[in-house]
């Protein structure tokens, strides 16, 4: 459908980069990686909101590369803590915080929220800047609830204590391409997709 376009994915993550690439075959875009462009500057995520901070990398990748650029933001959503962690979900419990530090202090926090108010969301905004083109947002989320113990051990960040309803079991005891499937990731990819072509671009 539309023409050949290098894009490059604001990230060094190889599998953001091969989902993107499966996402993106249909439209003939060829995506391509940080790593081939070794002085694109480090982004500082100091935005209030996802959109804020991926739009924010995606302008500076773009600016620096000379191409269009995309870039993520996500984070999780707990209700009984008025969205927190958000944006600094990666830093919940300090700069250097490991995964299992960050969900430790969630449970910890929410030690006396009963069951039932316990509801959260893995939110991902993603973000394309065009030289000259108006950017695009698309966003995407995933409903659950965070559990009183860890169970599982496959993906990262709040995995193990993020329980879906749905599948009856954490995100960390997905497989990995189930994960793919149903994630915030893969529905703001959806999104974003479907906002590219409802554009025209
Ligand atoms: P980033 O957008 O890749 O920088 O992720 C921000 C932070 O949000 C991660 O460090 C995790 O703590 C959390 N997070 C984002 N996506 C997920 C996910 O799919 N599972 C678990 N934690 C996630």
């Amino acid at each position: 459908m539309s023409e050949h376009k290098k894009v490059v994915l604001a990230t060094r993550n190889k599998g953001k980069v091969r989902e993107m690439e499966r996402l993106f075959a249909p439209l003939g875009w060829e995506i391509v990686s940080l790593d081939e462009f070794p002085d694109a500057p480090e982004v500082v995520e100091d935005g209030e909101t996802f959109a804020a901070n991926a739009l924010k990398k995606a302008a500076i990748i773009s600016a620096a590369t000379g191409l269009p650029a995309i870039a993520d933001d996500s984070g999780l959503e707990v209700d009984a803590l008025g969205g927190r962690p958000g944006v600094y979900s990666a830093r919940f419990a300090g700069e250097q915080a490991s995964d299992e530090d960050n969900w430790k202090k969630l449970l910890e926090e929410l030690k006396d929220t009963p069951n039932e108010k316990r509801t959260a969301r893995f939110r991902c905004v993603l973000a394309l800047v065009e030289p000259g083109k108006e950017p695009i947002t698309a966003s995407g989320s995933c409903e659950g609830a965070i559990l009183r113990e860890p169970a599982g051990s496959n993906g990262f960040g709040y995995d193990p204590v993020f329980f879906l309803p749905e599948q009856m079991c954490t995100m960390a005891q997905l497989a990995p391409e189930r994960k793919n499937q149903i994630s915030h990731r893969a529905k703001a990819m959806e999104n974003l997709l479907a906002a590219i072509r409802g554009m025209g671009r």
